[in-house]
């Protein structure tokens, strides 16, 4: 069953509704890697964002049913590294709400659960969107079977976005400008210093 789940920056300012949420719609993933790390450090909000092996949760879906209804004045976005994803979130509170690609286009957003008021894995996640399908960007030595499932969750994610792309046309709601695709606000690119700050916080 799909459900709608109101989405909020922690002190309110940024407010909105995510659409349409289910195992279905979405693609529930856990990722390690020391960019996603290095985001929850910067943010300072590691405690909300990290568990204990330091990964984060996160729900990748269709931008489109991502609805930010006030607030816009607060968004940022910043880039950890210099390829990874533009990644967005509430100023005001230091709130992530979702990673996408450098431009508009095709559709791709992952979610941090916090901003629908959940940690990673909590059961209320997982009803919202089911299970942690695979992990992205697992340390290695990767055993064969979480292999595979990655393959698999990559797989399923590009079929998807194929899907929403040819049926919804070229995505830039809601942080993307409609006509050139750019990203609504500059994405704040770190400093070598900051980045090596953030790095000593890697685990
Ligand atoms: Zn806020
Ligand atoms: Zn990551």
């Amino acid at each position: 069953m799909a459900t709608d789940a109101p989405m909020s920056c922690s002190c309110g300012k940024v407010t909105g509704m995510i659409r349409g949420l289910s195992p279905a719609s979405t693609n529930h993933v856990r990722c390690p890697c020391d960019a996603c790390q290095a985001y929850a450090h910067y943010l300072g909000r590691a405690d909300d964002m990290l568990d204990e092996g330091g990964y984060s949760n996160i729900f990748q879906m269709n931008p489109r049913d991502f609805e930010i209804h006030q607030g816009h004045e607060h968004l940022a976005a910043v880039r950890i590294t210099d390829t990874g994803p533009v990644r967005w979130y509430a100023d005001c509170c230091k709130t992530p709400l979702g990673n996408t690609f450098p431009r508009g286009g095709m559709p791709f957003l992952g979610v941090l659960p916090i901003c629908i008021g959940h940690k990673g894995t909590s059961s209320a996640v997982v009803d919202l969107v089911g299970p942690v399908r695979a992990v992205g960007f697992e340390k290695p030595p990767i055993p064969l079977g979480s292999r595979l499932r990655t393959m698999g969750m990559i797989m399923r994610l590009f079929t998807k976005m194929a899907i929403w792309r040819i049926r919804f046309g070229k995505s830039w709601k809601p942080f993307f400008d409609e006509h050139t695709l750019r990203p609504i606000r500059k994405p704040i690119k770190l400093t070598d210093a900051e980045r090596e700050a953030l790095a000593a916080k890697v685990i």
